[in-house]
């Protein structure tokens, strides 16, 4: 079987996978909340959303944004069951023994680590709206 590590990198050489990485808010959740609480979610995503034989919405289950786990399940190929079948070798319509689940939370936590070891992105610029001087305002006032 192979390693966590073995997985990573055969991971990083696919183009789609390697684009995913950690926003600013999702990096700073994991900050705030801490590797093992960010871990716990995972296993939780991974039971309720995908370890069913069939789950629900399978390949649409994982939302591109909204939690760091859902960005890292992208990036790992854990994000439906068609993806862990074919990267991982889980086949699918069983359900998802529990050596799986934890592979998959594994896979997860480990590429999470990894993201956390580069330093924040930048926060995302908020485009100011230019107050435009507007004459006519002040001429109504007088
Ligand atoms: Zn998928």
């Amino acid at each position: 079987m192979p390693t966590i590590d073995e997985i990573l990198s055969q991971l990083s050489r696919s183009t789609f996978r390697q684009r995913f990485c950690l926003g600013r808010v999702e990096y700073d959740y994991c900050l705030n909340k801490g590797e093992a609480v960010v871990r716990q979610h995972a296993s939780d995503f991974i039971q309720q959303r995908l370890s069913a034989a069939i789950p629900a919405n399978d390949g649409k289950q994982t939302p591109m944004r909204g939690h760091p786990v859902f960005i890292a399940q992208h990036a790992t190929a854990t994000c439906c069951r068609g993806c862990l079948s074919q990267w991982h070798g889980i086949p699918q319509n069983q359900p998802m023994t529990a050596e799986q689940q934890a592979l998959a939370v594994e896979v997860i936590s480990a590429w999470i680590h990894r993201q956390m070891q580069k330093p924040a992105l930048p926060p995302k610029k908020t485009i100011k709206k230019k107050a435009k001087p507007d004459a006519s305002g002040q001429l109504d006032l007088l």
